[in-house]
């Protein structure tokens, strides 16, 4: 870099302008220290030492600036004021928001007075077109993230620039109020264009390689595990399992009930029974809807299923037939997956999931190049996530119990049975009851809708996660009172923490300014959303999967110590969450910053305190 010589460039060394922060409509003063020739940088620095490195469009003359006048406020919803929510204690040692605080010269009893020691680990910074701050990363999602940044930019005599001349990078625009009793929703909205091609750079799973591999490997391995389960000695190192005859894999009447079963899950979902709900803004900005009523579909599916029964319905076909009914679900499976494929192509790019656009026809056919693809209303994600392989898990386990009965001569099913099937029942009906809480997570916001999350709704969940009930009908594990006892206890603590915390989660980010969470400490981030560090997400970084783990701990112990086998959702289970943990620690880092290192800094674990 020249840091001397800045021949025919806007700015020049030592010149004070502002710089906008990165992920903001904020301007602060900073002073120029260079400028690279290649990337088109200029290196600014703040009064307190941080360095960023910004593009010219990022930069303003000071005279270009108004102090914001008190009594200019735009809307009611906007109105700054000086207070700060009295219960909500917001920290803002080393954040971003916190150098914007001190870069602007106000000092601060607490953390900041350390700042200069702090400061040395601020990160550098890098504006990059190619990975463009979503919609919902900029959203001042309430009013308390509003109040946050308001309070925060009130501090600093936030200076505001004139309305844009080129929006052609930040399309900023206000927001109309939501209406319907929901004041709340008022709000300002930093809405980022997507760029015509967006290139994911950061590709998850093992890249291209890795994406053949899962797509050979995955059904691979639930063949294996299905032929392998009623083998009376079921052991993992039976390689390869002794294979059926060719003709034992397919079957026209399991496609039948596959098809039958799917399409009986869509009617109830476009039943107009049950709650509209909104998801999170999406990077138009559009927040999309969708029908919460899963807990009604259960209930009317195991209705269903109870007269069928009743009317002398052999559901034990499903033990019989697991195999042609894995079959026939891989097969819908892959031309779902063919057809998302071939829908994406068509899509507009903002509609199109970051981590699924690699330019590979392989790579984002597995991680799903769109993100929220839709028929009309209908949105094939969410109810291939939510409906037939979920609700299906549970009549396979039910199917299971009545299988083990019969051929064990049992007039009720055993306890080991009783407690897979109800513990896994409670975990689905939760899932479903709790159906919004989905619309936050990884999968719906961030994850494309590909092979992976189709074979994994349609095929890996029904005919994985009901192995430890499909071993028990050929394994018996008898357990004492007190084993039962012991069981029960480790699956309501694994339960509690996993509900408490996905709720208070979910809560926050749809409304963070809820008096009931007010006790929560936050961490403000540049992007205008916090992050809780109190409270459950306080203890670990990510305390719904420790609970979803010590779940998955009592599912298989049931099942008693003679086999891997039933351990195998543990051990998936395990290796899954750790992976997922650390793609969600990449594209928080990625949004957040050192906004994320400070949460990091103060959230010491992962997931399981003191060990991971
Ligand atoms: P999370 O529900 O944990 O969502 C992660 C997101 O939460 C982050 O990207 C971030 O999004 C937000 N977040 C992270 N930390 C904080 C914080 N401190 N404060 C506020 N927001 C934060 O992840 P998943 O979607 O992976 O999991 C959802 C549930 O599903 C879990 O309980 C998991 O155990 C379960 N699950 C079960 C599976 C199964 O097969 N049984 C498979 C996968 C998941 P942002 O900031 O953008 O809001």
């Amino acid at each position: 870099m020249d840091l001397n010589a800045m021949p025919s460039v806007k700015y020049h060394r030592g010149d004070m302008v502002m710089g906008r922060w990165p992920g903001s409509n904020l301007y602060y003063e900073v002073k120029v220290m260079g400028f690279e020739t290649k990337s088109q940088l200029y290196t600014v620095i703040y009064k307190d030492g941080t360095e960023l490195e910004l593009k010219e469009q990022d930069i303003k003359n000071s005279y270009g600036f108004q102090p914001r006048s008190r009594s200019r406020s735009r809307s009611p919803g906007r109105r700054r004021s000086r207070s700060r929510s009295p219960a909500r204690n917001t920290r803002r040692s080393s954040s971003r928001v916190a150098a914007a605080v001190a870069a602007a010269g106000i000092t601060e009893s607490g953390p900041l007075s350390h700042r200069d020691s702090k400061l040395k680990e601020m990160v550098e910074v890098r504006l990059s077109p190619l990975q463009p701050t979503t919609a919902a990363e900029n959203n001042s999602n309430s009013k308390h993230e509003n109040k946050e940044k308001n309070n925060t930019a009130a501090k600093v005599n936030e200076l505001e620039p004139e309305p844009e001349k080129n929006q052609s990078r930040y399309n900023l625009r206000r927001r109309k109020d939501d209406g319907e009793g929901k004041p709340q929703n008022l709000k300002i909205t930093n809405v980022v264009t997507a760029p015509a091609v967006m290139v994911s750079n950061q590709l998850d799973f093992g890249g291209k390689i890795g994406a053949y591999f899962w797509l050979l490997f995955l059904p691979s391995w639930v063949l294996f595990v299905v032929l392998q389960v009623n083998l009376e000695d079921p052991s993992l190192t039976n390689v390869p399992p002794p294979l059926p005859p060719i003709e034992a894999f397919w079957e026209p009447q399991a496609l039948g009930f596959v098809v039958l079963w799917i399409l009986f899950q869509v009617l109830l979902y476009i039943l107009p029974v049950g709650k509209l709900s909104e998801g999170m803004p999406l990077r138009s900005g559009e927040k999309l809807r969708y029908r919460t009523n899963g807990f009604f579909a259960i209930l009317t599916s195991a209705a269903v299923v109870a007269a069928a029964v009743h009317l002398g319905v052999d559901v034990t076909y499903i033990h019989s037939h697991f195999l042609q009914l894995a079959v026939a679900t891989f097969f819908i499976s892959v031309l779902l997956s063919v057809y998302l494929y071939i829908r994406s192509r068509y899509a507009p790019p903002d509609q199109l999931a970051l981590g699924g656009s690699s330019g590979n026809v392989v790579y984002d056919f597995f991680k799903g190049h769109e993100l929220n693809p839709r028929i009309k209303n209908f949105d094939l994600k969410f109810f291939f996530e939510m409906r037939p392989g979920l609700i299906g898990w549970c009549l396979i386990n039910f199917a299971f119990a009545l299988s083990e009965m019969k051929q064990q001569g049992l007039d009720t099913p055993s306890h080991a049975m009783i407690l897979v099937n109800v513990f896994q029942l409670i975990y689905v009906v939760d899932g479903l009851w709790n159906e919004e809480a989905i619309l936050t997570t990884m999968d719906l916001m961030h994850d494309g809708f590909g092979f992976m999350l189709a074979f994994g709704d349609l095929v890996w969940v029904p005919f994985t996660y009901t192995l430890q009930a499909y071993y028990l009908v050929r394994h018996p594990n008898p357990l004492s009172f007190s084993a039962v006892a012991a069981i029960v206890l480790l699956k309501l603590t694994g339960f509690y923490i996993f509900r408490k915390s996905n709720s208070e989660k979910n809560a926050f980010r749809r409304n963070p300014s809820d008096p009931k969470l007010a006790y929560l400490n936050t961490i403000p981030t540049a992007t205008g959303k916090s992050l809780l560090v109190s409270g459950w997400w306080g203890v670990v970084r990510h305390p719904n999967y420790l609970g979803d783990l010590i779940m998955a701990l009592a599912w298989s112990i049931p099942c008693g110590f003679n086999h891997l086998l039933p351990w195998y959702y543990m051990m998936y289970f395990i290796i899954l969450l750790v992976h997922r943990d650390s793609r969600d620690m990449c594209n928080c880092r990625r949004k957040y910053g050192s906004a994320w290192d400070e949460y990091c800094r103060t959230v010491r674990y992962r997931i399981i305190p003191y060990i991971y």
